[in-house]
């Protein structure tokens, strides 16, 4: 099948940026593609009647590579903006997120996103976190291409802090069952993340929008919350 004829396509093309833990990443093991996002695209495209094929792509690279029709979808944990609705259509919200701060566990100068003013700012490239964090008077920002990355950058001594989603932050502490970093409790910005798909493709939106009711209301939505963050 072509990547050109999306919506008769019997394989639907996911990009997703897949060092995202829990919302898609590659089993240790397998190497297999897993995650919320992951499995959430199969339960889609399940009741859709398609198969889900994973292509794993830079975030920044996400929306051009849908513009192009190299992927059918979106699916990588990405927040539903103004700015990117104008260039793609968006689900409905399918998960609750917000953008939080990750700091040395040593830290104790920096206990707000306030106390960032000044300070060196390590976040993903093309990324809502990255977005706030420009925002931050004086601050010194450095950009990666994944949230892993950011994460050794604050490791090796080469940022302050890290601001990044929320449920990514916890996933990597707990992970990492890490003495040397900790999460502020302080959460910014309730974000919701939606599929997207390409601005002309409405019809495949509205099957993913009629699906996504389907898995919330036969509870499969529920098993796969539950999977990946229950306890
Ligand atoms: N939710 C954030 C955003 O949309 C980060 C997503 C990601 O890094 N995969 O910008």
């Amino acid at each position: 099948q072509q990547a050109s004829q999306p919506a008769a396509a019997k394989v639907l093309k996911v990009g997703a940026e897949a060092t995202f833990p829990p919302f898609e990443f590659q089993d240790e093991k397998s190497q297999d593609y897993v995650g919320f996002d992951v499995d959430l695209m199969k339960a889609l495209g399940k009741q859709m009647g398609v198969e889900v094929q994973i292509v794993n792509t830079a975030f920044d690279g996400l929306i051009p590579a849908l513009e192009s029709g190299q992927i059918d979808v979106i699916a990588s944990a990405m927040t539903i903006t103004e700015e990117r609705a104008q260039k793609v259509n968006f689900s409905k919200p399918y998960y609750k997120s917000g953008l939080s701060i990750v700091v040395k566990a040593d830290n104790n100068t920096i206990k707000s996103f306030k106390d960032l003013e000044g300070k060196r700012i390590a976040v993903q490239i093309g990324t809502t976190g990255a977005e706030q964090a420009k925002k931050i008077k004086d601050a010194k920002i450095r950009e990666f291409n994944s949230a892993s990355e950011a994460f050794l950058e604050l490791k090796a001594g080469g940022a302050d802090a890290v601001v990044n989603d929320l449920p990514v932050n916890e996933y990597f502490l707990a992970k990492n069952a890490s003495k040397d970093a900790k999460l502020i409790g302080e959460v910014l910005n309730a974000e919701e993340y939606g599929v997207a798909v390409a601005k002309k493709n409405t019809e495949l939106a509205r099957k993913i929008n009629k699906a996504l009711d389907e898995i919330k209301q036969n509870g499969e939505y529920a098993k796969i919350y539950e999977k990946w963050f229950g306890k």
